[in-house]
């Protein structure tokens, strides 16, 4: 019974309220970037990079001149340990009229840390962001979207207002589906309850496969036209898109990727990232083209009233 109370519920969150665009076009736009190093891929955790001294954070300007010439506002969350060395860039970043949040400390993922931990270690990344870029920020990405519902509750208990970490894989139906049991859908990719929002990353789903065409690799590894096909697919079904990018993504500059690391990593790491930036901004033509309108998610929150 109770297990079908649940599936009832999940069914409903996914059965998106109707939409306020006609098929075809789009409301609204979320771009994204999880601001960390490229150091902290998860399948470069085993290798000691950070002791190469690159960065690419230093290089994402080209990116903010990108999103002020195509009046684009975007919600960076940033990894705490980083907050500190890159005070600078957040401050710039807030000063252009970006929204700023936390992407965890350190980047490892959620289900490897006790809920104490997790505690511990949000409200001192929260202390490093917030001392480094000079706001408040009350916005939450957990790192590869392993976000579980008690970090949720916990993460709103700290007095954070807005996550998005959920995300949907047909062919992993329990992995990284964040059960929001009790909360409301207002709107395609938006779920509320009691002020707290939760911003969803979407996926298309084709024969059965969800493919997230909302960022990442994926971005990087389809030529425009393609990607042009499948957001002309998505488009039918959704209003609203979210993105994310991530900086070593944004930047061509040479990665001295560990030599034991295997060929299709390192081809699943670099693929795609020259050019990646012009495609990007293709993309966001294409969705501004058709209706969308790009905004934060903490300006979302401000049109529905819930701060
Ligand atoms: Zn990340």
């Amino acid at each position: 019974m109770q297990d079908q109370i649940k599936e009832t519920n999940a069914r409903a969150l996914h059965a998106a309220p109707p939409r306020a665009t006609a098929p075809g076009r789009m409301n609204r736009a979320f771009l994204t970037v999880d601001l960390e190093e490229w150091y902290h891929l998860d399948y470069l955790k085993g290798f000691r990079c950070r002791e190469s001294g690159v960065r690419v954070v230093p290089r994402i300007f080209d990116f903010l001149d990108m999103l002020d010439e195509e009046g684009v506002k975007v919600t960076f969350f940033c990894v705490g340990e980083i907050a500190g060395e890159n005070a600078g860039i957040l401050r710039e970043i807030v000063r252009r009229g970006h929204a700023l949040g936390c992407h965890g400390l350190d980047h490892e993922l959620l289900t490897n840390k006790s809920l104490e931990q997790f505690v511990d270690e949000t409200r001192r990344a929260r202390d490093m962001i917030e001392s480094a870029a000079g706001r408040e920020i009350t916005g939450y990405r957990a790192s590869c979207f392993t976000m579980e519902r008690d970090k949720l509750e916990a993460i709103r208990r700290l007095g954070f207002t807005y996550d998005s970490s959920k995300i949907r894989f047909a062919q992993h139906p329990l992995y990284r589906n964040l059960d929001l049991t009790g909360f409301t859908q207002t709107e395609d990719l938006v779920y509320v309850q009691g002020g707290f929002s939760e911003y969803e990353i979407p996926t298309l789903d084709i024969m059965g496969y969800s493919i997230p065409i909302s960022g990442g690799g994926y971005l990087r590894l389809f030529p425009f036209w393609l990607l042009r096909i499948l957001l002309g697919l998505y488009a039918r079904r959704h209003e609203n898109f979210t993105l994310y990018v991530h900086p070593f993504e944004l930047t061509d500059a040479p990665l001295p990727l560990p030599k034991g690391l295997g060929k299709a990593t390192a081809f699943r790491c670099l693929v795609g990232r020259r050019g990646n930036l012009k495609k990007l901004r293709r993309v966001i033509r294409w969705l501004k083209k058709r209706g969308a309108r790009f905004i934060t998610l903490e300006e979302d929150r401000r049109e529905r009233g819930l701060s």
